[in-house]
């Protein structure tokens, strides 16, 4: 596509834009079959996950709106709210967690108010994976105020979850292809029937005006193939299982090297491919360099906030920061083998041998 679709989409009428044009609304149309929605106009295409979720939230909320969310979301979404909040635009309540890192509905329901425009929580937050109970949350929301929104960002779900926007019952969802195997640099943003949003980038009024800039015709592609391919891998459970025991596998034999080890979050109800370990003792910094010097790629923190090994502010909401030592993020994936959790651990005891 990159060779073949150079012409900028639509707008300049020759046949070559036209057929860029065209390759994305084929692509809407695949992505918004997969999930279940007839109207394409309600599924934006965007430079990645974060554009979705701020034009979720500062093209929906308004001078005096009250927003909910919850100490254990990506700074996408925290930084968004505050941002606004600082302005004195909005108001922000945040929802506590239980120490193995869910949010109650009831909790959620009590903090609605009558201004209370939106609420913004992970499906699935990155740092520890604990799968929240959307439905039941949107229940409760909608039970107490019928006006409210609320928007999932299911970046980490989407390869492993139902995300299904109708049975969610959310009003707004934000997806990313790279979390998915997909290409960087495209995300998307779906809204219901009847939600308008403010463009938050104004410019040449591409994607329904609300997402001005040339669009990225062969990510958009590559997005609906993304799509497709996980909703395919989906279908059998058995994929999803096989990343579970082998993370389940690589938990077990940490242990054996370090038996004071501890998972942070709970061991079920959590994306199969999401370990996040306490090892006590340790200084995270030279443990990470030790490890990547032996080739295996794991973070301490947040991977998506850029060169911080601070401890993460979701670690900090599961009450598990007071002791030094490394909460260490072991991400795998649907190529990670028994090999790659052998190696981890023998790159872990390798360094705590010396130290
Ligand atoms: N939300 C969650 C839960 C994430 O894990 C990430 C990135 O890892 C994002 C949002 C931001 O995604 P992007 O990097 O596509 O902007």
């Amino acid at each position: 596509f990159y060779r073949t679709l150079g012409a900028n989409p639509g707008r300049s009428g020759h046949k070559m834009a036209v057929a860029a044009e065209k390759e994305i609304e084929d692509t809407r149309a695949v992505v918004t079959k997969l999930f279940g929605i007839k109207n394409s106009n309600r599924f934006i295409f965007t430079f990645n996950a974060t554009d979705a979720i701020n034009m979720g939230i500062k093209g929906l909320l308004k001078p005096g709106d009250h927003a909910i969310t919850t100490y254990l979301e990506h700074n996408a979404v925290s930084r968004a709210l505050n941002g606004l909040e600082r302005k004195n635009i909005i108001t922000v309540t945040k929802v506590r967690n239980s120490q193995d890192g869910f949010i109650d509905p009831d909790d959620i329901k009590n903090a609605i108010t009558s201004k209370t425009r939106l609420i913004v929580m992970a499906h699935a937050p990155n740092v520890i994976g604990t799968i929240q109970p959307i439905a039941d949350i949107v229940r409760a929301v909608k039970a107490k105020n019928p006006q409210t929104l609320v928007h999932t960002d299911a970046v980490q779900a989407a390869q492993f979850l139902d995300i299904d926007v109708k049975k969610l019952g959310v009003d707004l969802m934000t997806i990313s292809a790279h979390k998915m195997y997909g290409p960087k640099g495209i995300g998307a943003l779906y809204m219901r029937d009847g939600i308008k949003l403010e463009p938050i980038v104004y410019g040449g009024g591409q994607e329904y005006g609300l997402r001005s800039g040339t669009e990225n015709v062969p990510a958009i592609v590559g997005f609906a193939k993304t799509v497709e391919l996980a909703a395919e891998w989906k279908k059998n459970p058995e994929n999803s299982h096989e990343i579970q025991r082998l993370r389940d596998y690589a938990f077990e034999e940490i242990r054996r090297v370090v038996p004071n080890a501890e998972m942070n979050g709970p061991a079920e109800t959590r994306l199969p491919n999401n370990l996040n370990v306490f090892i006590p003792g340790v200084d995270p910094d030279t443990f990470l360099v030790a490890l990547s010097e032996e080739g295996v790629c794991v973070s301490s923190g947040s991977a998506c906030a850029a060169r911080s090994q601070k401890l993460s502010h979701v670690i900090r909401a599961t009450g598990k920061g007071r002791h030094s030592g490394c909460h260490l993020r072991v991400t795998l994936g649907k190529f990670s083998t028994r090999e790659d959790a052998d190696a981890l651990v023998s790159a872990m005891k390798k360094h705590l041998s010396r130290t």
